[in-house]
């Protein structure tokens, strides 16, 4: 089973990615974490995809694609998996779609969160992240047990560089030009439009409600291997 994951930045993806792969025992693949995660090492992708993410704008469609196909070879996706931010542009679409097909995987789950341009920057602007484990809070509606402190491992929150309100309305203007045709590319496909402004466990609600059947196959694909 693959899930494909859409919505503008601050949607709430990240934070329902976790819930759906916890629930499904598959995992979730993010290459915005992958391209930070990069950066972190001090990769030369890494550098070179930094400057790009600080401004805003998109990494180079083949090397998040390279990225990509080197993270999808590792065992832990042979059941199937979630894309969080990838595909973003049409041609990344057509990688993927390709891909998938070369491995024989069953046609994509597309869920598309849908939230309000004015919500998403101000909800973006009071996120926060541990930088160890990677959980998402929020200071207005998923606030940290203690202030500034991770709940799982008291780890003190940082501020993702490109949440700030600029490079928020960059990455949102972004999102609408490029990413927008990517949707009309999986119109035909599995496709399910949900409202994301709602709190968090309403939303999975939602979700798991129209992924239970795929539950049902992950299941039985485990059980034959
Ligand atoms: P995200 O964590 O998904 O919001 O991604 C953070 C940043 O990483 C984006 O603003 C882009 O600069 C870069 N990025 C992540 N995924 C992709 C992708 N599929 N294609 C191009 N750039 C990406």
């Amino acid at each position: 089973m693959v899930l494909l994951l859409f919505g503008p930045p601050g949607c709430g993806k990240g934070t329902q990615s976790r819930l759906i792969t916890n629930w499904l025992g598959i995992p979730a693949i993010s290459t915005g974490e992958m391209l930070r995660a990069e950066y972190e090492a001090g990769t030369g992708l890494g550098i070179a995809a930094h400057s790009i993410m600080s401004n805003g704008g998109l990494v180079g469609d083949d090397v998040v694609s390279q990225m990509l196909v080197r993270r999808l070879a590792l065992s832990d996706c042979r059941h199937g998996f979630l894309l969080d931010g990838y595909p973003r542009t049409v041609p990344q679409a057509k990688f993927v779609d390709n891909l998938l097909i070369e491995k024989g995987a069953p046609p994509v789950q597309v869920l598309h969160l849908d939230v309000n341009p004015s919500v998403l920057v101000k909800r973006m602007s009071s996120r926060r992240q541990c930088p160890v484990c990677g959980q998402i809070y929020n200071l207005v509606n998923q606030r940290p047990k203690r202030e500034g402190l991770c709940d799982d491992d008291g780890t003190v929150l940082i501020r993702r560089k490109d949440d700030h309100e600029s490079i928020i309305r960059e990455r949102l203007k972004g999102y609408d030009q490029v990413t927008g045709p990517v949707l009309a590319h999986y119109a035909s496909a599995n496709y399910r439009r949900i409202h994301g402004d709602r709190p968090p466990a309403e939303l999975f609600d939602e979700i798991a409600a129209i992924l239970e059947p795929c539950f049902v196959k992950v299941r039985q694909s485990r059980g034959r291997h």
